[in-house]
């Protein structure tokens, strides 16, 4: 998908959410309308699932929350809360080895920021670990699972290919009382990892691999986050993820597309369970014969150019120092994106923009820094900070009079007057960008040069009079002089070419700016054809820049409070490293999409 054709499609998107989340319940406008929404619909119609909704959430905690699963949150909690529903937060904890209480602690802050409140306590799949071993042993008594003693490489060598169905494991007639054994025996530590492991019994020569008599329980001596040393065995995923849905009683599991093929698996483990026990199991209220298991739903992940999703690449670019952790400002994650300055509701509105549907797509990145832009435009208080400073003297201003500076009173936004008006002191001496000056101006030039006028942005017309220059010819003062008639009015006939930025130089702050950019300069990092992902990174995705000069109105602002620096773009507060002594911005994004033009 092109992104300006689904921005364009969908630039009338719900915008009405709020900066502190509950918003989506706020919000009057109805979440776009999309296949699932359509599946729950009719499923309320029919009365199936008794008129419920309930959806969960099922981070696996072995990384940080990214953009991508902001997509995922923002439909398993957007499409319960309009149903009148529940949406649960559970961890699915079956790999201990990767996982960690860190990445429990950020997933839940990540979803509490983005706005969104799990139903009840949080769950974990390993919290129903007993209950899934029990329901091994039932699929066991049933002949339906076996304890396969293959190697792991002699197992795959069994498995097959997709073009070659697969062949039977030796073990896989073992009798029940063998396999209840050999089981119990593994639960108990008895064997080492890769001795044994418990497959589900279904079809060799399935053309679905995943059928081919899956792993369903591996041996594992390994400590868990949450249960500790209890298990030496780990359930898989697939028989986990189904069975902790059937428990939490969830009507519809929704899922990406790469689950696709994992489905009849899905369908085939509930449905080989014996209901009444699952129902036993579950916090299903509804008596055991209108019990409806859940159904697994496939959407298509988010993908988004100039950046990379996968956990494996986001822990990697942490791990051998590339980014300064998992949430640094170039990082997709959802932390690293609100130290950026991104807004909840801006995040939101985006995942609502991009919208959901079972085809696979990029997204241009320039669509969620729209989002953004959007959302600050309206908000952010406009102030000054010359990121380059040059000085200017004005020749034939006064000098500090004895009662002060002389005060100008600034709007704090050019549409919404209810933010109010900001004091910026004005006197002889004054920071301007030293981008906003060029000697030797070329052709059409807006800004500063000798001999030619600019307006100070809310005060006063000046003129360039004379360059010092250091030793090595860069100028390094402006003498200017200024107009005193010229204050918030061009006199009558007076051509004024441009309007910049300044900030009065004893009052001006010092601040740290940290500018950054994409994270990568190539479109698909992940094309392996341009070769290792980390190659194509962008040497420019952080240029920090020290002693920039900022309006002293900034000098209250919060952690995470953003700003326009006019002319410049919209920046935060870095809600960990500024300090009232020292405070650092973060450029959040440009005013405009600098990179449109060069990405087409
Ligand atoms: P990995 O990168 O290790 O494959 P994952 O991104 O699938 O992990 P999970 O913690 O398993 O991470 O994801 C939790 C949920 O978020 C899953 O339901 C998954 O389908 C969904 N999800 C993950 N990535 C995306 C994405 N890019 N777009 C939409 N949903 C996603
Ligand atoms: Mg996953």
């Amino acid at each position: 998908m092109k992104s300006s054709d689904t921005f364009s499609a969908n630039s009338s998107a719900n915008n009405s959410t709020n900066h502190n989340g509950d918003a989506v319940a706020g919000s009057t406008a109805p979440a776009p309308s999309n296949f699932i929404r359509h599946i729950i619909e009719q499923d309320l119609q029919t009365g199936k699932h008794n008129g419920r909704v309930q959806t969960r959430f099922p981070p696996e905690p072995n990384g940080y929350l990214h953009i991508g699963h902001a997509k995922s949150i923002c439909l398993n909690f957007g499409v319960a809360k309009s149903n009148n529903g529940f949406c649960n937060l559970r961890f699915d904890d079956t790999n201990p080895e990767k996982e960690s209480q860190e990445f429990i602690n950020a997933i839940k802050a990540d979803i509490e920021w983005l706005g969104f409140h799990w139903s009840g306590e949080i769950r974990y799949a390993s919290a129903y670990f007993d209950a899934l071993y029990e329901f091994a042993l039932q699929l066991i008594r049933a002949g339906k699972a076996y304890v396969c003693s293959l190697s792991p490489d002699q197992a795959r060598e069994y498995r097959g290919t997709l073009t070659t169905h697969g062949t039977p494991s030796p073990y896989r007639n073992r009798t029940v009382e063998e396999n209840i054994d050999l089981f119990t025996r593994m639960a108990a530590g008895e064997f080492a990892e890769g001795v044994h492991s418990l497959r589900a019994k279904i079809d060799m020569a399935s053309p679905n691999i995943n059928m081919r008599d899956p792993v369903i329980y591996r041996i594992r001596h390994v400590h868990h986050h949450q249960t500790g040393d209890k298990w030496p065995i780990y359930p898989m995923y697939d028989y986990a993820h189904c069975i902790s849905d059937a428990m939490e009683c969830i009507t519809h599991s929704l899922c990406t597309l790469e689950f696709e093929d994992h489905r009849p698996l899905y369908d085939w483990i509930l449905q080989n369970l014996d209901i009444a026990t699952l129902h036993r199991a579950s916090d299903s209220k509804e008596g055991v014969e209108s019990y409806v298991l859940p159904r697994q739903i496939e959407f298509a992940r988010l993908n988004i150019n100039y950046t990379v999703m996968s956990k494996r690449k986001l822990k990697e670019l942490v791990m051998q120092g590339y980014v300064k952790g998992w949430d640094d400002p170039r990082m997709p994650t959802l932390s690293g994106l609100r130290r950026r300055g991104f807004t909840s509701a801006s995040i939101r509105n985006f995942c609502d923009r991009v919208g959901i549907s079972r085809s696979e797509s990029v997204v241009d990145l320039g669509m969620l820094e729209h989002s953004i832009r959007d959302d600050l435009d309206k908000s952010a208080p406009r102030a000054m900070c010359v990121l380059r400073p040059l000085k200017v003297t004005l020749t034939n201003y006064p000098l500090d009079s004895l009662d002060g500076p002389e005060v100008l009173e600034l709007s704090c936004h050019p549409k919404e007057e209810s933010m109010g008006k900001r004091k910026l002191p004005f006197a002889r001496e004054l920071f301007i960008d030293a981008s906003d000056f060029e000697e030797i101006p070329p052709p059409q030039y807006k800004r500063l040069s000798p001999g030619t006028e600019v307006r100070l942005r809310g005060a006063y017309v000046i003129r360039c009079d004379q360059v010092i220059k250091d030793a090595e010819g860069k100028p390094v003062e402006l003498l200017c002089s200024y107009d005193a008639a010229t204050l918030g009015v061009n006199p009558q006939g007076r051509k004024v070419q441009g309007v910049i930025h300044w900030v009065p130089a004893q009052h001006a702050i010092d601040v740290e700016v940290r500018i950054y950019d994409r994270l990568f300069s190539k479109e698909n990092p992940d094309d392996k054809t341009v070769g290792d992902y980390k190659e194509c990174l962008n040497p420019e995705s952080l240029v920090t820049l020290t002693g920039c000069k900022a309006e002293p109105s900034l000098k209250l602002a919060a952690p995470e409070a953003s700003f326009q620096f006019e002319r410049e773009g919209y920046f935060c507060v870095d809600r960990y490293d500024s300090t009232p002594e020292k405070m650092v911005f973060n450029r959040t994004v440009t005013l405009r999409d600098s990179w449109a033009k060069i990405s087409s």
